[in-house]
């Protein structure tokens, strides 16, 4: 009786073939997801440094303070999508009522001569990547690392006694964690 050779060198080929997809498969997600949530980290730091543009472009003599709200500038200088971080999947409502659906948290009452340090626009839909990104009073877009939070960004300033809007979608979004300035007590009474 013919005994079959071990070892088919076809089968062998195939085998190695399946397992080499299967361990490519495991790994590239996650490189992929690492590098997709840096490119939605950088996009979002490019909506801010378009709202920065657009903000200095509001402060034309006699103008000398940034608009009550982010709704308030020109049409010319943004478009209703600079309101959404790619990283929410929201989507873009109407220009004209943008405070109430926009992704961005903004600080009402500041100027190009408010002092660095402050936060003029805050953006919390980065939390998978464990930080948040803002626009600083310096006019820089910086990114936030972990353990400092958006909360712990808010709560700061609402010591300091700035005010910032948060839009009715953000709020929900966030389980009410993060609410406007004038709401800001009943977060702390929860
Ligand atoms: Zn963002």
């Amino acid at each position: 009786m013919k005994e079959k050779q071990k070892g088919n060198p076809v089968l062998l080929a195939f085998l190695l073939g399946v397992i080499l997809l299967m361990v490519m498969s495991a790994i590239s997600p996650c490189s992929c997801g690492r590098s997709r949530t840096l490119a939605i980290r950088t996009a979002c730091q490019s909506n801010l440094h378009q709202f920065d543009l657009a903000l200095s472009a509001h402060c034309y003599p006699p103008v000398t303070n940034y608009p009550p709200d982010l709704s308030g500038l020109s049409s010319n200088d943004v478009c209703p999508e600079l309101f959404v971080c790619p990283g929410s999947r929201n989507q873009a409502g109407a220009l004209s009522n943008a405070s109430e659906w926009m992704d961005y948290i903004y600080t009402r009452g500041l100027g190009p001569d408010t002092p660095a340090g402050v936060p003029v626009i805050i953006c919390p839909f980065h939390e998978k990547d464990g930080g948040f990104n803002y626009l600083d009073s310096d006019r820089s877009t910086r990114w936030v690392k972990e353990p400092n939070t958006v909360v712990g960004m808010l709560e700061d300033l609402v010591q300091r006694g700035y005010e910032f809007h948060v839009s009715e979608r953000v709020q929900r979004q966030f389980g009410g964690r993060i609410r406007s300035s004038e709401n800001w007590g009943d977060t702390s009474s929860d």
